[in-house]
């Protein structure tokens, strides 16, 4: 079952120990292990554990987290945990959301400076008086082996600017400033991004209920 508009099964508490980073993206990964640190946990990714990528069939960001962190738990019969995010562009009605990531495909690989510049073309066909407001959004997944599976959303606030800034970070973060601060997430130190963002959001949620 999704856990999109139901209210979160009742918490479970996570023991340290082996847990999945049901991830390939190595920014995610980063960012989740940064998260995680210090906490008693023995963290691995799926890629470190040659785990195949599931595809992304759901609809939603919380079908598709769900759907990763579950198989991965499956196949290691270990916790794991996956994010799902994306960003979403007011003036785009929240395009491009669960695909996000599709924007970026290429047959050699995903090319975040052509996805950038693809939802920046979409913009501009909007016309120049289109809002530039859009929010990242990050469902965190948490499945056990034994089918037990928590859900948290987080969401981050913020603009698009162009042309895109900063080096730091992965995917969109040259191109979105978040609310309050006048620099891309590419610009602003991992710190200080981890401090913010949407899946730090999410994080304090699950931290709050599972640690
Ligand atoms: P998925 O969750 O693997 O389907 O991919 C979501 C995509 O959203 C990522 O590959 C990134 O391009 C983008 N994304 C998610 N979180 C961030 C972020 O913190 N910064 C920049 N891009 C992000």
């Amino acid at each position: 079952m999704s856990g999109e508009g139901s209210t979160p099964q009742a918490i479970r508490k996570l023991q340290p120990g082996k847990l999945v980073i049901a991830s390939h993206n190595k920014g995610k990964v980063r960012e989740i292990a940064d998260l995680l640190a210090g906490r008693g946990f023995d963290v691995v990714s799926a890629a470190d554990l040659d785990l195949p990528e599931p595809v992304e069939t759901g609809t939603t960001f919380f079908a598709n987290a769900e759907l990763k962190a579950r198989s991965a738990a499956d196949l290691s019969g270990y916790p794991a945990l996956a994010d799902d995010s994306g960003l979403c562009v007011d003036a785009l009605g929240g395009d491009p959301g669960v695909y996000t990531a599709d924007w970026a495909e290429t047959p050699n690989g995903r090319d975040w400076s052509m996805a950038m510049q693809k939802v920046e073309d979409a913009l501009a066909a909007k016309g120049p008086d289109a809002t530039r407001g859009a929010h990242f959004v990050s469902v965190l997944a948490l499945a056990w082996p034994d089918g037990h599976v928590e859900w948290f959303e987080g969401r981050a606030e913020g603009t698009l600017v162009w042309p895109p800034r900063g080096k730091v970070g992965f995917g969109y973060d040259p191109m979105f400033v978040p609310l309050g601060h006048d620099q891309t997430y590419a610009e602003l130190p991992h710190e200080t991004k981890n401090a913010i963002s949407h899946r730090n959001v999410a994080f304090e949620l699950l931290k709050a209920a599972v640690f």
